[in-house]
């Protein structure tokens, strides 16, 4: 690729990042994200939209590029760790306690594991919900309850539910444990 007037740059959120090479800017990006806990999304394709508008005749089109596979449990996932913040655990069920609903969630056919879709972001949210759920290691943190669209270590982890949580599920897992707690 042929470097842009001002070389290799890219503003993201008011940080103005450059770099000699194309992929260390990529890499740069996806970097910054990570560390500070945003989204990753498409760092590659974002600067490749920049560059376009602004120098046209230094992208060209390929229609053999891969396009980003869907996943949306991935996104689902990720996208409540996001908002895990506005929401903390004001007390924590006790390791018995979590250990028996997690007996439960093992047999339940909503019990699924995240697809990774970025390996780094996804080491990184992990380590978030680790720490979200103070270590609690009854499960892995890539698993995910199709039925309440949420983390299942997150569900795991509270005393109560209610504030994390989406409506209690009426229709889908007659023997689900979060019925059973306030
Ligand atoms: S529906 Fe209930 S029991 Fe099943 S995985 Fe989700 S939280 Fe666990």
């Amino acid at each position: 690729m042929r470097i842009p007037f001002g070389g290799h740059h890219f503003k993201d959120r008011a940080v103005m990042f450059k770099a000699e090479a194309f992929d260390e800017l990529v890499e740069k990006i996806r970097d910054f994200r990570i560390a500070n806990g945003i989204k990753i999304g498409n760092p590659e394709e974002e600067i490749l939209i920049y560059y376009a508008k602004n120098w046209p005749w230094l992208v060209e089109e390929n229609p053999e590029q891969q396009i980003t596979k869907e996943n949306p449990r991935y996104d689902k996932w990720r996208d409540f760790i996001f908002a895990m913040k506005k929401t903390p655990i004001r007390k924590y069920a006790n390791d018995r306690e979590i250990r028996t609903r997690y007996e439960t969630c093992e047999k339940c056919k909503f019990r699924k594991k995240v697809t990774p879709r970025d390996k780094d972001e996804f080491e990184a949210l992990k380590q978030k919900v680790f720490v979200f759920c103070r270590g609690s290691m009854v499960c892995g943190m890539d698993q995910f309850c199709d039925l309440h669209q949420a983390p299942i270590p997150v569900l795991l982890a509270p005393e109560t539910t209610k504030d994390l949580l989406p409506p209690k599920d009426g229709n889908g897992s007659a023997d689900c444990w979060i019925k059973s707690v306030p």
